[in-house]
């Protein structure tokens, strides 16, 4: 493997004094993993530099045709100190196969891998320790090319930022109220669902920002043919509980691969749940949460891990999930994964890779 040069920054940032107040993706640290790809040569000079701009030609390609990717994952700090990341491997790998379907070259991940924990021995200092916060890890992929004309770019950078990022719920898991968008839509069949290609978060913002003048979090977005069978919430996968049973909609091409998706669901076996992925109608889940049938709904996903649904509206039905507070499956999930992801709980599935 390429060995990865170290520059380090010799005017360091003062770090936040009060974690309480860290929020989410406002501060980054020090320094940052760069590498850069050819047609032809592959990836080559990884490296850590000094956090910084970046210089580009506004010709870019990828500031007009948008081939940009990117990944999210945490690195966690345990009650001995020692810091850890949860299944990083399976956001390089999702990394490759986003970049596949944008006509991007596959991550070298191996090498991503070294990088970003080498970033994270450098900029160990910058991991928080407070209960419920860690550090924010965006991997991302652009096109560089300087030319007009819509094809392949032949030259990519690779780099990785983080950012410390403070507890999602500072006092317990708080249920959101969740818009579920019945014009627009996020995805379609044989589109880019399945990828985190930044252009899937700019086509979501309006729909997002009608839903917050209307009072709610997130958009829960409907499949692009009949909008009628439930896909997945912003940045998160979605879940019901049905007593002990939870159900998901299946992986169909247009909803986002979750890790967090998968752990739960691995988990809730182990757990002994009943777990079933299949395609959801929202009108059939609407009448199971009104007869008592569903009796939780939660959102999984990297940001939050766990978060539980506490009102829906659709076509201006507003309706409240179970009592409207977390439920004790979306609990037991939350505290399980938590629990593994910080190492107070025994890591079974090999899912913790230490630094
Ligand atoms: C990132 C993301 C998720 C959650 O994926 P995780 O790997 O669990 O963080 C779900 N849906 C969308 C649209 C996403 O961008």
């Amino acid at each position: 493997m390429q060995e990865i040069k170290v520059t380090l920054s010799t005017a360091l940032k003062q770090k936040p004094q009060d974690e309480s107040q860290l929020g989410f993706g406002r501060i980054f640290t020090d320094h940052m993993f760069l590498m850069n790809y050819e047609k032809g040569k592959g990836w080559y000079d990884p490296r850590i530099v000094p956090y910084g701009d970046f210089s580009m030609d506004p010709a870019s390609m990828v500031l007009h045709y948008g081939q940009a990717i990117f990944e999210g994952t945490k690195a966690y700090r345990r009650a001995d100190g020692e810091i850890q990341l949860f299944r990083p491997q399976a956001n390089m790998a999702r990394m490759s196969s986003s970049a596949q379907r944008m006509c991007m070259p596959a991550l070298d991940e191996e090498m991503a891998l070294e990088g970003l924990k080498k970033l994270i021995e450098v900029e160990k200092d910058w991991v928080p320790h407070q209960a419920g916060t860690s550090l924010y890890i965006r991997p991302t992929m652009i096109s560089l090319d300087v030319q007009l004309g819509v094809h392949a770019s032949n030259t990519y950078l690779f780099y990785i930022i983080l950012s410390p990022v403070g507890a999602y719920y500072k006092e317990g898991l708080k249920p959101v109220g969740i818009y579920v968008e019945d014009s627009y839509v996020r995805a379609v069949r044989g589109g880019v669902g399945f990828t985190k290609c930044a252009g899937n978060y700019a086509a979501s913002i309006l729909a997002g920002e009608v839903a917050a003048t209307k009072g709610y979090a997130q958009v829960l977005w409907l499949d692009g043919v009949e909008q009628r069978y439930i896909e997945e919430v912003g940045a998160m996968n979605m879940m019901f509980a049905y007593g002990k049973k939870i159900v998901t909609p299946a992986l169909n091409g247009s909803i986002l691969p979750g890790i967090t998706r998968n752990s739960v669901l691995t988990l809730a076996t182990q757990l002994g749940y009943e777990v079933e992925e299949k395609k959801l109608a929202i009108d059939e889940v609407f009448a199971d949460i009104k007869s008592g049938k569903c009796t939780e709904a939660f959102g999984t996903g990297t940001a939050a891990v766990i978060s539980p649904v506490g009102e829906l509206c659709w076509k201006d039905e507003k309706l409240t999930v179970g009592d409207g507070n977390i439920g004790p499956v979306a609990q037991k999930l939350y505290d399980t994964l938590t629990g593994i992801q910080t190492g107070k709980l025994a890591d079974e599935n090999n899912w913790i890779v230490k630094l």
